[in-house]
């Protein structure tokens, strides 16, 4: 049987999810034997626009994208979101709070005029995906367990849990104790409480839970003297799309 023939592309992003396919070292060698890769910019010179499986890294920011993400959508069977500023825009959206002009000014200057911009979206905002891969980076883990499901027809195991809970696994002390803020109370696990982990916040760079405890949440903030304004401003930096909706 032919083995599944797989593309990764990329839109408006630093690339460092597409760099978290290549980290799986230990098991390039197994994904390889399961799937071709015949389009992978970062890591191979050859091209084919005959895939099965498509995994898009980025945001659209440009009109001109919009055809482009079309015809991978056309071309794929499965299209799979990979890493926060596919699933949700990530940091790109950061410019549609500031405006677009602004920011064009404040990066090219006089020669903003030169270079074609629009809001800044997910992948779903165009076209439907079949599956998403959250994170800034994506964990390695999550890909490999999405890839694995995909092969095996499967659902794939994606936590649906705060990453409180693997913060407590750590032993972490919980920054609200040391008088921050965190949105580890309503971000979806998976990364192992990465920030927490070596004393950073938790910016929510995998999105919410489906069933965030709103009310323990806003019980912990009035408790410690925090407003509800001060996570949503954080809540910006990775989810800002959602803010956009609303406006
Ligand atoms: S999600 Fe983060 S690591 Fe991945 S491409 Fe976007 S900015 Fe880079
Ligand atoms: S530091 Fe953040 S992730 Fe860890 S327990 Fe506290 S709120 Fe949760
Ligand atoms: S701790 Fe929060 S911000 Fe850090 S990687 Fe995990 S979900 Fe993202």
């Amino acid at each position: 049987m032919a083995k599944p023939r797989v593309a990764f592309h990329d839109f408006t992003s630093c690339e460092g999810c597409q760099l978290q396919v290549l980290n799986c070292e230990d098991e390039i060698l197994g994904i390889l034997a399961a799937v071709d890769i015949v389009n992978f910019r970062e890591a191979i010179d050859e091209k084919s626009e005959d895939y099965d499986i498509a995994f898009i890294e980025g945001a659209i920011t440009r009109d001109s994208d919009i055809p482009r993400l079309q015809e991978i959508r056309q071309r794929a069977k499965i299209l799979v979101a990979l890493g926060a500023c596919a699933c949700t825009g990530g940091l790109n959206v950061l410019k549609n709070f500031r405006g677009i002009e602004a920011s064009m000014k404040t990066v090219y200057g006089e020669a903003a005029g030169w270079y074609e911009t629009s809001a800044a979206r997910p992948i779903d905002a165009v076209v439907k995906d079949d599956a998403k891969v959250h994170g800034c980076p994506i964990p390695t883990e999550e890909f490999l367990e999405l890839v694995k499901s995909v092969l095996a027809g499967r659902t794939p195991q994606i936590p649906d849990y705060p990453v409180c809970v693997e913060c407590k696994l750590r032993e972490n002390v919980c920054l609200y104790h040391k008088g921050q803020y965190c949105m580890g109370v309503v971000a979806r696990a998976g990364c192992k409480a990465w920030c927490p982990s070596y004393g950073g916040r938790c910016y929510a760079c995998r999105g919410l839970i489906s069933d965030p405890n709103n009310k323990a949440a806003k019980e912990i903030l009035d408790e410690k003297g925090l407003t509800i304004q001060n996570v949503l401003d954080e809540f910006r930096l990775f989810n800002g799309v959602y803010d956009v909706a609303k406006e």
